[in-house]
């Protein structure tokens, strides 16, 4: 059964990982995705480098999930990738038996004002591979609550996201999103728009004070809430989190260690809210960053009760 079928009778549960940058960090990697798979997700993604530079540690990661017993789920971006590039790659992934992909643009390379591919948008990626392979992969599209950073204005992202379902996408992999109100907003929108497509909600859980502000603020321009900014400035790292040790590796900031706990302790708390938010508004699957760790991430799975309840 395809995912978007799936989602369409209940609500799923999935992860994203990333490919490690270290021949530590694959050799772990089995045993952290063991590790999730005791809670059964539907399927399990693997982001890609932008340009394709991972392409051969992203696909080692899809061998890792398939062979742990569930549905690979590769992200695949058109940055500096031609059409001929493109049909090989997707070949590639075919015969390697991953036929699930998310299908991005991309983010445009620092310095440049292009892809530098033969392709300038998802919707143009999303109809090449209709074409080319017909319904042999199953499409998921990205979609942005607050809009594309770099979006004419939300109405026109949300066009964007109906010419993606009208060229034959299959579900939505939303953007990290705290701004409640907005989700709301956007997914009566789209809704509106004839957006019939399932609504997978991407769920960033709050560990680290730096990756928070960083994943909010470097791309993607996402709002912190009150809630999430007052939970930020109470375990602020002195002098910011981004150097908060010296040269010896040594804490700036007397309460580091208890700052770095607490704000842990009260991201999970906060992440688990908003999974319960997102869930009473009847989303059609929770995919949570996984970030490449398992304790953290089976501590809110299990206290949100993700995989009692449904
Ligand atoms: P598009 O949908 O093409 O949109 C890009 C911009 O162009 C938007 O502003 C849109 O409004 C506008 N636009 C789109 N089509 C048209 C058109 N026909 N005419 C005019 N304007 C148009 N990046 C990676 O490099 N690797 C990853 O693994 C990765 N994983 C991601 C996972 C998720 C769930 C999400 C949400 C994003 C991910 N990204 C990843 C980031 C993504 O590549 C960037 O956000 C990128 O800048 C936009 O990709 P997109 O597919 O949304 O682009």
């Amino acid at each position: 059964m395809k995912l978007s079928e799936a989602m369409r009778e209940k609500m799923l549960l999935s992860f994203e990982l990333f490919p490690p940058k270290t021949e530590k960090g694959m050799a772990n990697l089995p045993g952290t995705i063991e590790h999730l798979m005791k809670y059964r997700p539907e399927y399990i993604s693997c982001t890609y480098g932008a340009g394709g530079g991972n392409v051969g540690a992203n696909r080692e990661v899809c061998q890792m999930i398939r062979n742990a017993g569930t549905v690979p789920v590769t992200h695949f971006t058109v940055i500096k990738n031609t059409k001929e590039g493109i049909r090989q790659q997707l070949e590639q992934y075919l015969a390697d038996g991953v036929n699930h992909m998310l299908a991005l643009r991309g983010d445009i390379p620092l310095g440049e004002t292009t892809t530098c591919g033969d392709f300038n948008y998802a919707t143009d990626l999303v109809k090449f591979v209709r074409d080319e392979f017909g319904d042999k992969f199953e499409i998921a599209v990205a979609g942005s609550p607050e809009g594309h950073i770099a979006c004419r204005s939300l109405d026109a992202d949300i066009a964007v996201l109906r010419q993606k379902q009208d060229n034959g996408a299959d579900y939505i992999m939303t953007q990290l999103c705290w701004d409640m109100e907005q989700f709301k907003y956007w997914l009566d929108a789209i809704r509106e728009a004839g957006v019939t497509m399932p609504v997978d909600v991407g769920v960033m859980p709050i560990l680290d004070q730096a990756a928070t502000i960083n994943m909010a603020l470097s791309r993607n321009g996402c709002v912190m809430d009150s809630e999430l900014c007052r939970l930020i400035s109470r375990n602020w790292l002195f002098p910011n989190p981004f150097n908060a040790k010296d040269a010896d590796g040594k804490p700036f900031d007397m309460f580091y260690e208890d700052k770095v706990k607490r704000f842990k302790e009260e991201g999970i708390e906060y992440t688990i809210r908003q999974i319960d938010e997102y869930r009473a508004l009847g989303v059609d699957g929770i995919h949570l960053y996984a970030l490449n760790k398992w304790k953290d991430v089976s501590e809110i799975i299990d206290r949100s009760g993700l995989r009692t309840l449904i």
